[in-house]
């Protein structure tokens, strides 16, 4: 990353971040985006938003780096759990929802504790 990428996410977080979030959401964040195939490496920004990872997941409001508006800082692609906030501003930008998120999987039975109904394989107790 140049001394000009680290300028610009210094001023992005100057101008950006109106109020921060509590470190335990900020750390929340910043393994989700770090995991994000939106998030571009080599400048740390958002491809989504444009917004610079450092300053965005401390942000609780910020100014929108591509709208002329201030925003309840969120992930437009609602993975930050904010999945209503992000369809909130999808609405007033004129795009589609997002869609509902995958079903999980159904647990596992781990137990080895067998059940008091079973029986063994003689049939016995
Ligand atoms: S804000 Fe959302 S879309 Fe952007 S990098 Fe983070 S998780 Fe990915």
């Amino acid at each position: 990353m140049s001394w000009i990428d680290d300028a610009k996410r210094v001023a992005a977080g100057i101008l950006m971040v109106r109020e921060k979030v509590d470190a335990a959401t900020a750390d929340f964040r910043g393994r989700v985006c770090t995991a994000c195939s939106r998030l571009d490496r080599k400048t740390l920004r958002c491809s989504e938003c444009g917004c610079y990872l450092k300053a965005k997941v401390w942000a609780k409001v910020n100014r929108s780096p591509a709208r002329p508006r201030g925003e309840v800082t969120h992930c437009p692609l609602g993975k930050w759990r904010d999945r209503d906030i992000a369809n909130h501003y999808r609405a007033i930008d004129g795009k589609p929802p997002l869609p509902p998120p995958a079903p999980r999987a159904a647990p596992v039975a781990t137990s080895t504790v067998p059940s008091p109904t079973a029986k063994g394989a003689d049939g016995g107790s």
